[in-house]
C-alpha cells in the first residue's frame, strides 16, 4: 500500500470516509507516479492528501422555543493549485471531519476536470435542517456565518450548496456574509437569479449527470430513449437527474429520501415530478406522500438491517444514485447487473462502495464516477464566479450549452486518460488520472507551498 495512505491511517483511523476516497484515488494513479518519478520525488501524494487548512468551529443557535443548540461547523481548505477553493456546504446530522474531508478531496479532482480555475473545499455542519422552522433554519445560518466569514472571499473560498443547503439557506448564508463584510460580491454560488445567481445552476448537476450518461451510452451507440432508470434521493440532483432524462424519452421509476423509497412501474411523468418538486422543495415532506398522491406506486421504508438497498432490486437499463455516499453496495452492484442495468451514473458523490465498483469494472459497466459525472453543478457554479465578476447574466441557452460542452469534455477527457494508461473504458481511472496531473502539475509549478 502507498505510504500516503498507510500515513493517513496511521494519523486519522477511524476516518473511514476519507480513507475509502483516497484509496480509491491513489489505487488508480499508481501507473502515472511511476512514469513521472519526480512525482514521488516531490512528495506529491503525502502533500495532496493534507487539506491546506481545516477549520472546526461552534455554532450556537436558537431555537423557536428559546432552547440554545450547539452544532460543529467544519470547511476543509483541501487544495488551492489551480485555483480559489470551491465546493458545497453540507447540513445533514452524519456530517463529521471524516466526510467533510473526503468530499473536499473529491471535489479537487472533479473541479480540475471541469478545466476551469476552483482548487478544491468543502464545509458544513452536523445541524439537522428537516422539521426546522424558516427562522430556526435562518438563525442557525447566521450563526455559522458568522464564524465562516473570515475564511472565505470570492478570491480566497467560494462555498456552495450540498445536502440540506439549496437555495434558501445560501440566501441565509449571504445575507449574512453581506453584513458582516460591507461587501456584495460572488463568494457564495448557487444564489437567486436576482442576486447574482447563474441560470441552469439549480439544475446543471442533474442535467450534467444525464449529459456524461448520454455520451458513455453514445460510445455503445445507445440513446436515452426508451430506456428505464432508478434514480434515488428526492432532492436537488435527483429532480433534475429525473427531468432530464424524461425530456430525452427515458422512464424513471424510483425516487426516494433517508425514510424510504417510492416505485412507480408507470414512470414519474413531468406532472408527477412536479409534484415531487413541491413537495419536497416547498412542503418539506416525505417520498411517501408520493403513494398517497398516486396510490398504484409502492412505497417501502427504509431498513437499515438489511444487506442491500431494495430501491436497486428492480428491472432496468440505467442507475443513478443522487441520494449519499455509499448506497450501493456489492450486492446491490450485483443485483443491479442481473436485472439489466448496463449503466451507472453517479449523481452523488461516492454512492458505490469499492466493491459494487470492482464489481461494476469487472461487468463492463458503463460506469461514470461521480467527480466527472456530477461535475456539472460546480462547472455552472464556475461560470457564476465568471458572470459576477463580470457583473453579467448569460442567457439559458448559453449557459445549457456551456454545460453540455463541459460534461462532454470530461467525458472525453475521461476516455482518453484512461486510454493513454492501457485502461479503455475504465472511467475511474481516467477521472482520477486526468485530474490528478493537472493538480499535481500546478502544484509542482508552485514549489514546496
Ligand atoms: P438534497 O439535500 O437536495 O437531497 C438529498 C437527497 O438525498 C434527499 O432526498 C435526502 O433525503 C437523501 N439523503 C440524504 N442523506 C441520506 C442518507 N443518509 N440516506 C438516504 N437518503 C439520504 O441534496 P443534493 O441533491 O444536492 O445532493 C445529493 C448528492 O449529490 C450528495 O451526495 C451531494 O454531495 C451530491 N452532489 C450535489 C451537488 C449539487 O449541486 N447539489 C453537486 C455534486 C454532487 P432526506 O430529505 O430524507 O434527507
Amino acid at each position: 500500500m502507498e505510504k500516503a495512505v498507510t500515513k493517513i491511517i496511521h494519523r486519522d483511523p477511524e476516518q473511514k470516509e476519507f480513507q475509502q476516497a483516497v484509496q480509491e484515488v491513489l489505487e488508480t494513479v499508481r501507473p502515472v507516479l511511476e512514469r513521472n518519478p519526480e512525482y514521488r520525488k516531490q512528495a506529491v501524494l503525502q502533500r495532496i492528501v493534507e487539506p491546506e487548512r481545516v477549520i472546526m468551529f461552534r455554532v450556537p443557535w436558537m431555537d423557536d422555543q428559546g432552547q440554545v443548540h450547539v452544532n460543529r461547523g467544519f470547511r476543509v481548505e483541501m487544495n488551492s493549485a489551480i485555483g480559489p477553493y470551491k465546493g458545497g456546504l453540507r447540513f445533514h446530522p452524519s456530517v463529521n471531519l471524516s466526510i467533510i474531508k473526503f468530499l473536499a478531496f473529491e471535489q479537487v479532482f472533479k473541479n480540475s476536470l471541469t478545466t476551469l480555475h476552483m482548487g478544491g473545499g468543502k464545509g458544513g455542519s452536523d445541524f439537522d435542517p428537516k422539521g426546522r422552522s424558516d427562522a430556526e433554519v435562518m438563525r442557525f445560518c447566521q450563526a455559522f456565518m458568522a464564524e465562516l466569514f473570515r475564511h472565505i472571499g470570492p478570491n480566497t473560498d467560494v462555498p456552495a450548496g450540498d445536502i440540506g443547503v439549496g437555495s434558501r439557506e445560501i440566501g441565509y448564508l449571504f445575507g449574512m456574509y453581506k453584513k458582516l463584510c460591507n461587501e456584495f460580491t460572488g463568494v457564495l454560488t448557487g444564489k437567486s437569479l436576482a442576486w447574482g445567481g447563474s441560470l441552469v445552476r439549480p439544475e446543471a448537476t442533474g442535467y450534467g449527470v444525464v449529459y456524461f450518461a448520454a455520451e458513455m451510452l453514445a460510445t455503445r451507440k445507445e440513446v436515452f430513449e426508451g430506456k428505464t432508470c432508478l434514480v434515488s434521493g428526492s432532492g436537488n440532483v435527483a429532480q433534475f437527474t429525473t427531468e432530464k432524462i424524461l425530456e430525452l424519452g427515458g422512464k424513471v421509476v424510483t425516487l426516494s429520501d433517508s425514510s424510504g423509497y417510492i416505485y412507480d412501474e408507470e414512470g414519474i411523468d413531468a406532472e408527477k415530478l412536479s409534484f415531487v418538486k413541491e413537495l419536497k422543495n416547498i412542503r418539506r415532506g416525505r417520498i411517501r406522500e408520493y403513494c398517497e398522491r398516486y396510490p398504484h406506486t409502492v412505497y417501502r421504508d427504509a431498513d437499515s438491517s438489511l444487506d442491500h438497498n431494495p430501491l436497486w432490486d428492480h428491472k432496468a437499463d440505467c442507475a443513478m444514485p443522487c441520494a449519499t455516499q455509499n448506497e450501493i453496495n456489492e450486492n446491490d452492484a450485483i443485483t443491479l447487473i442481473n436485472n439489466g442495468v448496463f449503466l451507472v451514473s453517479e449523481g452523488a458523490n461516492m454512492p458505490c462502495s469499492p466493491s459494487a465498483v470492482d464489481i461494476f469494472l469487472e461487468n463492463a459497466i458503463l460506469y461514470g464516477p461521480g467527480k466527472a459525472a456530477n461535475a456539472g453543478g460546480v462547472a455552472v457554479s464556475g461560470l457564476e464566479m465568471a458572470q459576477n465578476s463580470m457583473r453579467l447574466k448569460w442567457p439559458r441557452e448559453e449557459v445549457d450549452a456551456r454545460l453540455k460542452q463541459i460534461m462532454k469534455s470530461i467525458h472525453t477527457t475521461c476516455v482518453d486518460a484512461a486510454e493513454e494508461y492501457g485502461l479503455k473504458g475504465n472511467y475511474v481511472a481516467g477521472a482520477n488520472i486526468a485530474g490528478f496531473v493537472n493538480v499535481v502539475n500546478a502544484m509542482l509549478d508552485q514549489g514546496l507551498v
